[in-house]
């Protein structure tokens, strides 16, 4: 029997932390069957880097794809969790050790995970990949890199960073949270929102861990 499918989604609610000056997310209900309604019904607004989410390259790329056209095999299909540290910049040293290889989907377990989503806060010092993490992702040739906060880059090089592994094609997923995936191996399933020609959507992202 296969293990069972890990959540590794945050859930969508009102007043959720989001990305500083990105929308604030409303969760309302406008109409409720206490109210007497016929149906219950329920208006929703927020940003597109919700939450857990996945960046297409149009996020920093001029004339870049939408998230309608992001690569399936990039969503979807093995993947490795690894430990790399509470950073906060993440580069060549901390991923080194973990050898990654061409075609992998890799996802950055970091001290974002226990210390970032107790609070609906902004934490501005997470653990995110280095312009260099980028370059050494891109020249072991990944497909996809996840998070566990809401950029997978920060600080000044945030951009390049960005922009450097949207150009290769990797597909980045954002606003992970890890604390049932330790470490190891596992299936990945990342569908976002089909928001045609889209910047980035929110994400329901599931592991299942291989053996
Ligand atoms: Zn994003």
């Amino acid at each position: 029997m296969s293990a069972p499918w890990i959540d590794v989604t945050v859930p969508m609610r009102d007043g959720m932390v989001v990305w500083p000056g990105s929308p604030p997310v409303e969760v309302r209900q406008v109409d409720s069957l206490e109210k007497g309604a016929t149906c219950a019904t329920t208006a929703l607004r927020f940003g597109s880097h919700t939450g857990t989410h996945v960046d297409a390259p149009g996020h920093f790329l001029r004339g870049g794809a939408g998230v309608d056209r992001l690569p399936f095999e990039g969503l979807i299909g093995p993947a490795r969790v690894i430990d790399v540290g509470g950073g906060p910049a993440l580069g060549p040293d901390e991923l080194g050790p973990h050898d990654v290889g061409r075609g992998e989907r890799i996802i950055l377990r970091t001290s974002n995970t226990p210390r970032c989503w107790r609070t609906d806060e902004f934490v501005a010092d997470y653990a995110h990949l280095s312009r260099a993490g980028a370059e050494h992702l891109v020249a072991r040739g990944v497909r996809a890199v996840g998070i566990d906060y809401l950029s997978i880059a920060g600080g000044a090089e945030s951009a390049a960073t960005h922009a450097a592994l949207l150009r290769a094609g990797i597909v980045i997923i954002e606003g992970l949270y890890l604390a049932e995936a330790p470490a190891g191996l596992y299936d990945v399933i990342c569908l976002p929102l089909l928001v045609a020609g889209g910047d980035g959507a929110p994400a329901r992202v599931l592991l299942r861990s291989r053996p």
